[in-house]
């Protein structure tokens, strides 16, 4: 008989991202095994798109 609001709190179970052994950002996602923001496990070249280079606390992600 939990739904709802009370429940959401709970939802913290297992990570599917922890923190990229190349570039450093928690995007690499555990069960696939690469990451979502530099393709690390996926391709041998960085991911990057020019439309990418969102600012995060003022510094460009890499
Ligand atoms: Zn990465």
């Amino acid at each position: 008989m939990t739904k709802g609001t009370p429940s959401m709190g709970k939802k913290s179970k297992g990570k599917t991202h922890i923190k990229c052994r190349r570039c450093g950002r928690v995007a690499f996602n555990v069960s696939k095994g690469y990451c979502a923001a530099c393709g690390f496990g996926r391709s041998r070249r960085i991911r990057r798109y020019s439309w990418a280079n969102k600012k995060v606390n003022r510094v460009r992600i890499r």
